[in-house]
């Protein structure tokens, strides 16, 4: 599993004060989410991450 983030995001960098090992604020100040597959036990901290976004600019990708 992977996640993405979209292009509502609005930079409020929860995501990655949440889930530090898949979401990081770019230079552009949007979150990017990481190219690798999510390790197991970061899968929770990535969901609530996802599930509080504000925007819902999270998703998830197979
Ligand atoms: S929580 Fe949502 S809006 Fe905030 S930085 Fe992350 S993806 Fe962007």
């Amino acid at each position: 599993m992977k996640y993405f983030v979209n292009e509502n995001c609005i930079g409020c960098g929860l995501c990655a004060s949440l889930c530090p090992a898949v979401f990081t604020i770019g230079n552009d100040g949007m979150a990017k989410a990481s190219d690798e597959k999510t390790p197991e036990d970061e899968i929770d901290a990535a969901e609530t991450a996802k599930e509080n976004c504000p925007v819902g600019a999270i998703e998830q990708v197979k």
